[in-house]
């Protein structure tokens, strides 16, 4: 056993009775494990952006494609054609077509992202209860490759091991980088996506159902841009970049989708007519 130096591997020692004797999520435990692997207090996480599982990342990703999608198709369809239903007709197709194949898509990878991770999980769980031994000298090795002194590895691996939760918490989170409580929800990320899509995609189509004309092309071209700005600086500040560089980028995006299918549209509708 090694010779505990720090306060951390007490605290470790102090959830580890209380994982045991309540038999509670290994919360706690994980806390103390990423406390003494970083040397940070886990209770500020105030500093750290939402990384992994962004739903609202997800939502501006979702909200920016729609946008991009329909400010480029109602504008390009009002390029050839300023008749209300056409370009009505046009978004609203756009808009379904769109938000069910973002869907889908999310259905599919997240389905298929889910089910890796699980067979995963069931390949660790049977490791884990085959051969704890060589899984706790596997699990110090890990400590060990993350700068954790050899001595101190060894009983961090102990301690984590001794509760099968903890054991398969601790696993799946260093060696497969899984969450084992949230591996993926596919209809959720699904519905989810469908509604951001179409949040996106109404915007630029809004106009064309209260006026028409020019002045709904003005609309939708402002709608469009001051919503790829505002994406753009949400997703800038999600990301912790430049929020205005970012929002400009989005912009840009936007113009140069919007203005190329304006113009392919045009020269289509000359020619229809
Ligand atoms: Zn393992």
């Amino acid at each position: 056993m090694a010779q505990p130096d720090g306060g951390a591997v007490l605290v470790l020692r102090t959830s580890y009775s209380e994982v045991v004797q309540t038999d509670r999520r290994p919360a706690t435990m994980m806390t103390a494990a990423r406390m003494w692997l970083t040397g940070r207090d886990p209770s500020s996480t105030t500093r750290h952006r939402d990384v992994k599982s962004g739903g609202s990342r997800a939502a501006v990703l979702g909200a920016g494609d729609g946008l991009i999608t329909n400010v480029s198709l109602v504008l390009g369809v009002a390029g050839a054609s300023t008749n209300v239903s056409t370009v009505r007709l046009a978004g609203v197709a756009g808009l379904l077509a769109g938000a069910f194949s973002m869907a889908a898509g999310e259905l599919v990878s997240v389905r298929a992202q889910k089910e890796l991770a699980e067979k995963e999980l069931d390949v660790e769980r049977r490791e884990l209860a085959d051969e704890p031994e060589a899984e706790m000298r596997e699990l110090a090795a890990m400590y060990r490759a993350r700068g954790v002194p050899a001595d101190d590895a060894m009983t961090v691996a102990q301690i984590l091991s001794a509760n099968e939760h903890v054991a398969l918490d601790t696993h799946a989170r260093l060696e497969l980088g899984i969450d084992p409580e949230d591996s993926g929800q596919p209809v959720k990320a699904a519905a989810f996506s469908f509604v951001s899509f179409t949040i996106g995609a109404i915007l630029p189509l809004f106009p064309w159902f209260f006026t028409r004309g020019t002045s709904a092309v003005l609309l939708s071209i402002v709608i469009g841009a001051v919503a790829a700005l505002l994406l753009g600086a949400f997703i800038g500040s999600m990301a912790g970049r430049s929020v205005v560089g970012t929002a400009l980028r989005q912009l840009l995006v936007a113009a140069l989708a919007a203005g190329i299918t304006f113009g392919v549209g045009h020269l289509l509708g000359v020619q229809a007519t």
